[in-house]
């Protein structure tokens, strides 16, 4: 089965093609036949790179209108033949949709196959998501317009991994009609490549699923950390939106919320100004003054001796050991610490600092491993001593939706 894989924000539409081999699934031997990225959608030079895998990228800029149009540009270099995609040669090929979907809300506990209902139901939960749901249920819109109603639509919600969450790790401190008239609480994000992960360490663990306690630490742009018991969530770091928790790449994590009302109130700051600096501004980047990037950082504190990027490594590592500190606490103990992520899988600089100074907790980290770890690729990075295991698994949402969509849409 061909699953066209799809993640729509709010400007871009990014995809993959996979190849799901019901005798391969157990190795991950899906195999990824196509993939791009279609960035700035709504300007005059919106930019095309999609590839075939094993094939020269097609690039282009061009202007695209909307996701509608963007989706049409992916599908009519699909259908081409020009693409060059194995196995591929018209839209008949393609079987199924997944699409990632940001916010679910407490309706959308599980994936689900697309109809009308899911789809209101989706655009009920864009008052959680307003820059990420509309555009999910544009992608999904445009792929019915496109793609017919036979060819399947399944939502893979990236929240849905944290519904077993119990209501004291939910809730805030807020007055209760907070939750009950306006439904706020924590919903956790980054599920899917949560929930991947926990399979992916039962699978090289040769346990079941039910069986893994860990805590896994998803340190990308966006990070999170999240608290698994028997192979579900008991907590999350990102709350009701993709904010809370560990300091990121341009947000700023956890804040003392009456800074908020101090800035609006000394320097005269709106909704949409505050929003703009505590998702677009903060973060390392509003530390450092340098860049979101954690390899702009570290080059800039370790070889230029960087005092601010520094300060803003300092900050990035030691929010996560809280995290892990308090998750330890919460669970009293697990087996594992996952480091996953664009920084979890390639920064062995982030790595040591994290685990240092934790043989306390039962952290003992083997630098040498820790260090010469081929860059994205997994494995165990702790010392035979340690108590717990750290180590290193690559994630792949794109993966864990399209088996979602095969599981979903054989039946
Ligand atoms: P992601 O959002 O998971 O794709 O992660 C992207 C982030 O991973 C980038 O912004 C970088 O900060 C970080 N990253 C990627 N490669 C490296 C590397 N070799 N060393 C440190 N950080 C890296």
């Amino acid at each position: 089965m061909n699953i066209l894989v799809l993640n729509c924000g709010s400007s871009t539409v990014k995809f993959q093609i996979i190849n799901t081999s019901s005798e391969l699934i157990k190795n991950d031997g899906e195999r990824c036949l196509a993939s791009g990225n279609l960035e700035k959608i709504g300007s005059q030079e919106a930019l095309v790179t999609m590839k075939a895998t094993g094939k020269e990228p097609y690039k282009d800029v061009r202007p695209l209108s909307d996701h509608r149009e963007a989706i049409n540009v992916v599908l009519n270099w699909i259908d081409s033949g020009e693409s060059q995609i194995e196995g591929i040669n018209s839209l008949a090929d393609i079987n199924a949709v997944g699409h990632r979907v940001l916010h679910g809300g407490e309706r959308f506990v599980q994936s689900v196959i697309v109809d009308e209902d899911v789809m209101k139901g989706i655009d009920e939960c864009a008052v959680w998501g307003p820059l990420h749901n509309p555009a999910n249920l544009k992608g999904i819109q445009a792929c019915r317009a496109l793609l017919g109603e036979k060819v399947p639509q399944v939502a893979v919600f990236d929240t849905d991994f944290h519904h077993t969450m119990a209501p004291e790790a939910f809730m805030y401190g807020l007055p209760y009609e907070c939750y009950e008239k306006h439904g706020i609480r924590r919903y956790g994000f980054h599920g899917t490549s949560h929930r991947y992960i926990t399979q992916k360490f039962a699978e090289v663990m040769k346990k079941d699923v039910s069986e893994v306690n860990i805590i896994s630490l998803h340190l990308g742009n966006g990070c999170s950390a999240c608290a698994i018991r028997n192979g579900k969530c008991v907590d999350t770091s990102m709350g009701l939106t993709p904010l809370e928790g560990l300091l990121m790449g341009t947000r700023c994590g956890d804040l003392d919320a009456s800074i908020l009302c101090f800035l609006a109130e000394k320097d005269g700051l709106n909704f949409q100004e505050l929003n703009t600096l505590i998702n677009k501004k903060s973060g390392v980047l509003g530390v450092s003054g340098i860049s979101s990037d954690m390899r702009d950082l570290e080059n800039a504190a370790v070889n230029e001796g960087n005092k601010r990027a520094q300060l803003a490594l300092d900050m990035f590592c030691m929010r996560v050991k809280k995290y892990v500190g308090a998750y330890l606490a919460e669970m009293n103990g697990t087996e594992a610490i996952v480091f996953t992520g664009g920084i979890g899988q390639n920064s062995n600089y982030v790595r040591e600092r994290v685990c240092s100074n934790m043989e306390y907790l039962g952290i003992v980290l083997d630098k040498e491993k820790n260090n010469t770890l081929p860059r994205s690729t997994g494995g165990v990075i702790s010392a035979p001593e340690s108590k717990l295991l750290v180590t290193v698994l690559p994630t792949n949402e794109e993966l864990m939706i399209a088996r979602d969509t095969l599981r979903l849409t054989e039946k």
